[in-house]
């Protein structure tokens, strides 16, 4: 009698001892940020926390089998269950990724993560996966290779003309004649795209480590406008008009406001090379001066024009037309911000654009 009573309650204590852990480790499961759920030794599953309710919006009812083919992609649904059953065959725990539907009918990627759970003498108990959303993630991976891939095309084509003047030239040594000049030239051009592309990537860097540092004194804006792109101006093809204030002071870096307009004026004969009359104009305005240069292109659809100003856009992604890294303007408007001053774009389709900013006047010349 004695015994069965202790027997009985020890019975009791293991119970109640065991339901203590298992509160314990649901309690676990509830706080960490991810989709958590535990399964037996033969893929049963037991338990989800209550983000994997959140995010899928299915309820205890529809939560079976049937319900989680519906949440997985489909594309993904074959390969994550062979993952799923190598995994446990392998009883040492693994990941996959997949793609998850939530409740708003989105799909996101997510990284599954399976792990067994094991007793003291080894054997295994239960298996608990998580599923954390990789997304974002996957989305900059993505665009870090697509980069990747653009910047190198960017580069070779330059490249490659550069080797082809080279490869002329170097079998032109021997008997030099005038013949050799258009192959220089060619392969300055080129020289000039490379070192162009790659201060673009130089300056980026530097933006994203927030050291773009500028060295400002008080300089005559038209003087700087009109050394800019001297070699556009002595080929001929375009006419680069100045007009307005040509006598104001604006406190900035010289190098800094040359590369703004070397940025506006080869894009207008980028995406406006039929426009032949490039203008610029230089106006005081409230105790800053506009620069505004104008071309009379394409222009660029309305929708488009907010984010001419973010890294990486490009309007015409269509590609083969006009190269680009899409970092040049994104550049102008980081210069611009650490002058104090304004950037923007008006531009109408058919008509042709106007890129503008503005820089704070000089102290000495204010009026
Ligand atoms: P990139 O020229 O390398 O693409 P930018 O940042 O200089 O990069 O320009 C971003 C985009 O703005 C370009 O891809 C182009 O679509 C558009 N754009 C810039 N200037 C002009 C212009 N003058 N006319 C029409 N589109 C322009």
């Amino acid at each position: 009698m004695q015994l069965n009573q202790e027997l009985e309650e020890r019975v009791i204590r293991r119970t109640q001892a065991l339901t203590e852990s298992e509160h314990l480790f649901r309690n676990m499961m509830e706080t960490i940020p991810q989709i958590a759920w535990t399964n037996t030794n033969n893929g049963r599953f037991v338990f989800y926390n209550v983000r994997w309710y959140d995010y899928t919006g299915l309820s205890e009812k529809t939560n079976n089998i049937t319900g989680l083919k519906t949440v997985v992609h489909p594309d993904d649904l074959p390969k994550s269950l062979t993952s799923f059953s190598l995994i446990r065959q392998n009883g040492e725990g693994g990941e996959f990724q997949l793609r998850l539907k939530s409740a708003d009918g989105l799909y996101r990627w997510h990284l599954i993560r399976v792990m067994p759970i094991k007793n003291v003498s080894g054997e295994l108990q239960l298996w608990v996966g998580t599923a954390t959303d990789i997304e974002e993630l996957r989305l900059l991976q993505q665009q870090k290779d697509d980069f990747i891939s653009i910047a190198s095309h960017e580069l070779k084509t330059p490249l490659t003309s550069l080797k082809a003047a080279l490869q002329l030239l170097e079998r032109m040594k021997d008997s030099p004649s005038l013949k050799m000049l258009p192959m220089i030239n060619q392969a300055n051009k080129s020289l000039l795209k490379v070192n162009l592309l790659v201060e673009g990537l130089l300056n980026t860097s530097k933006l994203n480590e927030g050291q773009l540092s500028i060295n400002p004194k008080n300089i005559v804006l038209a003087n700087v406008i009109i050394d800019s792109c001297q070699y556009i101006r002595s080929e001929g093809v375009y006419t680069i008009e100045t007009k307005g204030d040509m006598d104001v002071e604006v406190y900035a870096d010289v190098i800094r406001i040359d590369q703004i307009m070397i940025n506006f004026i080869t894009n207008a004969i980028k995406y406006a090379p039929d426009s032949k009359l490039i203008k610029i104009s230089i106006e005081k305005l409230n105790g800053m001066v506009k620069v505004s240069v104008s071309d009379k292109g394409a222009g660029i659809p309305s929708e488009k024009q907010r984010f001419l100003f973010d890294r990486y856009y490009r309007a015409d992604n269509s590609g083969s037309q006009y190269t680009g890294l899409g970092l040049g303007l994104y550049i102008c408007a980081e210069i611009v911000k650490v002058h104090n001053g304004e950037i923007g774009v008006i531009s109408e389709q058919g008509k042709g654009s106007t890129f503008w900013f503005t820089l704070p006047v000089a102290y000495r010349s204010v009026a």
